[in-house]
C-alpha cells in the first residue's frame, strides 16, 4: 500500500519527491526512500526504516547529489520486516538501475529461484527486488533498452503491482507500470510526475492524467507516453484535480485528524452540493442510469472496515427510501464464497480512495457475473469508479489520516442519497414523503457537535485514559455508529474496544460487563419510535444494574435517560436516518482525545496504512 512518487524535468528533484512522500506517507510508513540521476548519469540513493523523518535526517547528514531525475517510495511492509535493507528503492544491474514497487508480486517465489540459479544474488526479503533484477537481466540482455526491458518484466509478474523505475544511463527517463495498484501522471510545464495519487503532485500541477489497468507510461520532462502491456499505444484520460494543496495541509491542527473531523461539516455540505433540485434529491451523475435502479430485486453493499459501517447505515436507508432489499458484504468475503447474483443484482462499492484492493476484487467479481456496479468514491482518477457502471463522488477533500472520519461521513451522506435517488427513480417515495430540507441542515448540526461537545468528551476521554476496555452499544442506525466508535477506538487508542446491536446484549456480551465498565450507549430519539427509544432505555438500566459506567449520546431534550446515565453527550434533533452523521462525531473526538492523553500518534496508528492496495 506504499506511496509513490517520480519526477523528470529541470529542478533538483529531492525536495520534489520528499514533499510528494509526506504526503503519502498515510499510505505506509514503515520506511521511506528516493533515487535520483544527476545530469553526469551517476544514480544515488538513499533509504531508511521508520517514517519519512528518518529518511530526511539522513540526508540532511549527507544529502545526495543534485539530480532532475528521481523516484520515492513510503513502503507498507508485505514481503519482509520494516528495516532498511527491505526498504526501496531496490537496485540492479550493478547498481545503476533503481526500483520501487506497490503491491504483491504473487509470483515472486518462482522468479527468484530462476534469478538465483542464473547467478543473481539479493540483499533484501522483498518480493520486490526480484523485480528489480529481472529488470537488471531484461535490461542487459535488450542492449540497454530499458522500455523494452520493462515491458518484458511486467508481462512476467504475476500478482498486483504499480512499479516505478529509472537506469543511470538514461537521465531523464522513468518508466511506470500498473495492474491492480495505483499510478497517476501529474502534467507539468517541462516536467511530469508519477503518483500513487494526486497529492504526490498536486502542489505543481493540477492537470493529470488516470491510466488503465495493465498499461506502461514513459515520463520525460516534455513527453507522456501511455502503452498497453504489449507496447501498443493507449490514450489516457485526462482530468483535473480539484484539491488544492492547502487541503491537504494541516494548517496549524494538531493533527490531520483534528483537522479532518473538524472539516465534516463542509465534507457534508460539499457531498450533498449540487444534489439537491427543490425538495427532491437528484444526482446529475445518475441522469440516463435509470436502469441501475429499475429491474433489480436485490442490492449488495459491499467495503470494508469503516466503510463497511456506512454500508450498514446505507442498508436501512435504502431498504425503507427505495423497497429493495440490501445486504452489506465485506469485501474479501464476498468474493470467495459462491454469492447469489446476477443481472438483477446492484452492487454498491465503497472505498475512500477508490484502490482498497478488497473492494476493487469484489466490483470485478460482481461485474464478471452481471451484476450492475456503482462506486462510492472520494479520489479522482481511482480504479474502483474507473471499474464500474456508474461513481457517486464524496466530495470530502483529501483524507490523509488513516483512521477515517470525514470520508466516513461523506459516504454516509452520499448513500442517503443514492437511497432518496433511488427511492424516486422506483416510485417509492414521493417528492414529499421525505423532507430533504433536512440534509441541508446537517452540516450546521454537525457543526454544534462539535463546537458544544469538544471539550466535554475530550475531558472524558482524559478521565479514561487508563481504561482498558470500552463497549458501544446502539440499534437500528445507531447499531453501525456503534461498530465505528468501537473500531475507533481501537485504530487509534489499542485499547479493546467491541460494538454491540442494543438488542444482543443479553444473548451474551452482558456477560463483559463489571463494576465500572465503561459503555456508550447511542439512544434513538424518542420521536422517531417511542418503542425503539424505550428498548434501549431498558438496556441502559441493564448495564447499569451490573455496575456499567455508562455514557449516553441522546438528542437535545431526551430527559429519560437521565436518571441512567453517568455522563450525557447531546446530539441536535434530526430524522431517523440522519442521527448517525452526529451521533458519531463525539465518537470520533473521544477516541482521538484518548489517544493523544496516551500520547500517541492519532494520525499514523501501528501497523495501520491508509488504502489498503494489498490483500
Ligand atoms: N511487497 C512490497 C514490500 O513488501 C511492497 C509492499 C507495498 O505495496 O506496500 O516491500
Amino acid at each position: 500500500m506504499c506511496g509513490i512518487v517520480g519526477y523528470v524535468g529541470p529542478r533538483p528533484s529531492q525536495d520534489i519527491l520528499l514533499a510528494g512522500l509526506a504526503r503519502l506517507e498515510y499510505r505506509g510508513y514503515d520506511s521511506a526512500g528516493v533515487a535520483v540521476i544527476d545530469e553526469d548519469g551517476s544514480l544515488g540513493m538513499r533509504k531508511k526504516a521508520g517514517k519519512l523523518s528518518a529518511l530526511r535526517d539522513s540526508l540532511a547528514d549527507a544529502a545526495l547529489p543534485d539530480g532532475s531525475t528521481g523516484i520515492g517510495h513510503t513502503r507498507w511492509a508485505t514481503h519482509g520486516g520494516p528495516t532498511d535493507v527491505n526498504a526501496h528503492p531496490h537496485l540492479a544491474d550493478e547498481d545503476r538501475l533503481a526500483l520501487i514497487h506497490n503491491g504483491i508480486i504473487e509470483n515472486f517465489a518462482t522468479l527468484r529461484d530462476e534469478l538465483a540459479a542464473d547467478g543473481v544474488s539479493f540483499r533484501s526479503e522483498t518480493d520486490t527486488e526480484v523485480a528489480a533484477a529481472l529488470l537488471g537481466r531484461e535490461y542487459r540482455g535488450n542492449g540497454g533498452d530499458l522500455q523494452l526491458a520493462f515491458r518484458n518484466v511486467v508481462n512476467r509478474l504475476e500478482g498486483a503491482f504499480t512499479l516505478l523505475a529509472m537506469h543511470q544511463d538514461h537521465p531523464g527517463l522513468v518508466v511506470g507500470a500498473r495492474r491492480n495498484s495505483p499510478l497517476v501522471i501529474g502534467l507539468g510545464e517541462g516536467e511530469n510526475f508519477l503518483g500513487s495519487d494526486v497529492a504526490a503532485f498536486v502542489e505543481h500541477t493540477r492537470k493529470a492524467l488516470a491510466i488503465g489497468q495493465d498499461q506502461i507510461v514513459s515520463i520525460t520532462p516534455d513527453a507522456v507516453t501511455v502503452t498497453d502491456f504489449a507496447g501498443t499505444p493507449v490514450e489516457a484520460e485526462p482530468f483535473d484535480v480539484s484539491w488544492d494543496a492547502a487541503a491537504a495541509e494541516k494548517g496549524g491542527w494538531s493533527s490531520f485528524m483534528a483537522k479532518e473531523v473538524a472539516e465534516q461539516p463542509e465534507a457534508v455540505a460539499n457531498t450533498i452540493r449540487g444534489r439537491i433540485q427543490g425538495d427532491r434529491v437528484v444526482i446529475p451523475e445518475l441522469d440516463g442510469l435509470d436502469d441501475l435502479f429499475t429491474g433489480i430485486n436485490r442490492v449488495i453493499i459491499t467495503a470494508c472496515g469503516t466503510a463497511s459501517y456506512a454500508a450498514l447505515v446505507g442498508k436501512y436507508a435504502i431498504e425503507q427510501w427505495a423497497r429493495v432489499p440490501v445486504d452489506v458484504e465485506l469485501a474479501h468475503e464476498f468474493r470467495y464464497r459462491d454469492p447469489v447474483i446476477g443481472d438483477d443484482t446492484l452492487v454498491v462499492s465503497i472505498s475512500q480512495s477508490g484502490e482498497t484492493m478488497d473492494t476493487l476484487m469484489a466490483v470485478k467479481y460482481a461485474r464478471e457475473r452481471g451484476a450492475r456496479t456503482l462506486s462510492i468514491c472520494n479520489t479522482q482518477g481511482a480504479t474502483i469508479p474507473r471499474e464500474s457502471d456508474a461513481v457517486v463522488y464524496t466530495h470530502a477533500g483529501p483524507e490523509v489520516a488513516v483512521a477515517s472520519t470525514k470520508a466516513f461521513s461523506a459516504q454516509i451522506t452520499a448513500l442517503l442519497l443514492l437511497g432518496l435517488h433511488m427511492g424516486r427513480v422506483r416510485g417509492s417515495i414521493t417528492d414529499a414523503s421525505v423532507d430533504v430540507a433536512e440534509l441541508a441542515a446537517l452540516p450546521e448540526k454537525i457543526a454544534k457537535v462539535l463546537e458544544t461537545e469538544n471539550d466535554h468528551v475530550s475531558q472524558l476521554a482524559g478521565w479514561m485514559a487508563d481504561t482498558r476496555s470500552v463497549l458501544f452499544l446502539g440499534r437500528h442506525v445507531g447499531y453501525p455508529i456503534a461498530l465505528e466508535g468501537a473500531l475507533k477506538l481501537k485504530e487509534i487508542s489499542y485499547i479493546h474496544a467491541e460494538g454491540f446491536a442494543a438488542g444482543e446484549l443479553k444473548h451474551g456480551p452482558i456477560a463483559l460487563i463489571e463494576p465500572g465498565q465503561p459503555v456508550f450507549v447511542l439512544v434513538p430519539s424518542p420521536r422517531h419510535s417511542a418503542l425503539v427509544h424505550s428498548k434501549v432505555v431498558s438496556n441502559i438500566q441493564e448495564i447499569r444494574a451490573r455496575g456499567a459506567r455508562v455514557i449516553v449520546v441522546a438528542e437535545e431534550g431526551d430527559a429519560a435517560v437521565l436518571p441512567f446515565a453517568d455522563e450525557v453527550i447531546r446530539i441536535p434533533l434530526a430524522g431517523p436516518m440522519f442521527e448517525p452523521l452526529l451521533a458519531v462525531v463525539p465518537l470520533q473526538v473521544f477516541a482521538m482525545a484518548l489517544a493523544t492523553a496516551k500520547g500517541l500518534d492519532v494520525d499514523q496508528p501501528r501497523n495501520l496504512a491508509k488504502s489498503v492496495t494489498v490483500e
